[in-house]
């Protein structure tokens, strides 16, 4: 294999080379989220990123390998990725689940699944946009939402066959599920075992179809999930999950999860960077000189409610000014607190003034002089 175009490992992972194991985890366990192909079905690029992402920790978190790979680099090193997911791309809780299932032996998901128990098929992820106004995003809120997903047809209980009599063992296989072909050669005769392509690997073949999933063992469900809970202080973009609530391909599988695509409307009020909340107030050029005070738009945590504070100005207040109101922004979602809210002053220079106002301007102004 080339190793021209590769990315450094410690690079792919975003870690310096004295990384910790548990810096390696962290690391993986976050880029690993963020190109899951489950979560990025938008992204073309996402499943190789993923197994770049993959095949870095493979070798990172091996000691002996990472040993190879600094002392020799990607030749000191012989990973295999074509055999990695064999099985398919692992579910995101099947990563998570290999990540906290001890880490000694881990030598890829496919593998390793295979191993200790017999693969359960995995239902497909589902990502459902959701969009919330800002102050449901500020204090928490709610949801009801309808989804649609695949269920394993009722009426033949998954089979997609009309009846047990329309099942039957498949001929070219004799119900194994495996295909032998076998290629003559110059060296002899060379075997290959396959997935039997005439049954999907299944052992059995299907006679008549079921009418109500036309043998397709799933039918598609509307499910309305209810009181799905937002939590205050959830940022635009990102994904909160639901455990159990995508699809559901066959009677034994693992069902899929469902991830809510945050999306907050803006709010003209407020501009939010990370907790902290942004406000621009309007000030008056005689309040700006002498002082007073203006109400400016601030979040109500007794409420729950988007109102208005009081703040004094004090005299000769210049423009840019910022004024702190402690814990007025966002929540934190982990963790307590709350970020500040920042009241940035701009002056408004009246554009037309009458003649009175006028020449009391060059009173002051020749006042000033003095
Ligand atoms: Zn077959
Ligand atoms: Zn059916």
């Amino acid at each position: 294999m080339s190793s021209g175009n590769k990315r450094d490992y410690y690079e792919v992972l975003g870690i310096n080379k004295t990384a910790s194991i548990d810096e390696i985890k962290m690391a993986y366990r976050k880029l690993a989220r963020k190109f899951h192909p489950d979560v990025n079905k938008e992204d073309p690029h996402a499943k190789d990123k993923f197994i770049e992402v993959q095949e870095a920790y493979e070798v990172l978190s091996d000691s002996d390998k990472r040993r190879n790979y600094d002392n020799f680099g990607f030749r000191g090193v012989n990973v295999d990725m074509s055999d990695f997911f064999s099985g398919g791309i692992p579910g995101i809780d099947d990563i998570f689940e290999s990540f906290f299932g001890g880490f000694g032996g881990f030598g890829g998901f496919g593998s390793r699944s295979r191993q200790n128990r017999p693969r359960r098929e995995v239902g497909q992820d589902i990502e459902e946009p959701i969009e919330i106004s800002f102050k449901e995003a500020m204090f928490g809120t709610k949801k009801d939402i309808l989804i649609e997903r695949y269920v394993p047809c009722s009426a033949c209980d998954g089979t997609g066959a009309e009846d047990k009599s329309s099942v039957e063992t498949c001929s070219q296989c004799n119900g194994s599920g495996r295909y032998r072909k076998m290629t003559r050669s110059g060296f002899g005769t060379i075997i290959r075992e396959s997935e039997c392509p005439y049954c999907n690997g299944q052992g059995t073949m299907i006679k008549n179809k079921c009418k109500t999933c036309e043998g397709k063992k799933v039918v598609i469900e509307e499910k309305e999930i209810k009181g799905i809970k937002i939590p205050p202080g959830v940022e635009d973009g990102v994904h909160l999950k639901a455990p159990g609530a995508g699809h559901i391909p066959s009677r034994d599988a693992v069902p899929g999860d469902l991830y809510l695509k945050i999306s907050i409307q803006n709010n003209r009020d407020f501009i939010r960077r990370g907790n902290d909340l942004y406000t621009k107030a309007d000030v008056d050029i005689v309040t700006a000189i002498i002082g007073g005070k203006i109400t400016v738009p601030t979040l109500d945590y007794k409420n729950n409610e988007i109102s208005e504070k009081e703040l004094t100005i004090p005299p000769g207040t210049e423009y840019a000014t910022e004024f702190r109101i402690k814990n007025s922004g966002a929540s934190y979602i982990q963790g307590k607190g709350r970020g500040d809210q920042y009241v940035i002053v701009n002056i408004v220079i009246p554009k037309k003034i009458s003649k009175e106002q006028e020449e009391l301007l060059i009173k002051f102004k020749e006042l000033s002089k003095s």
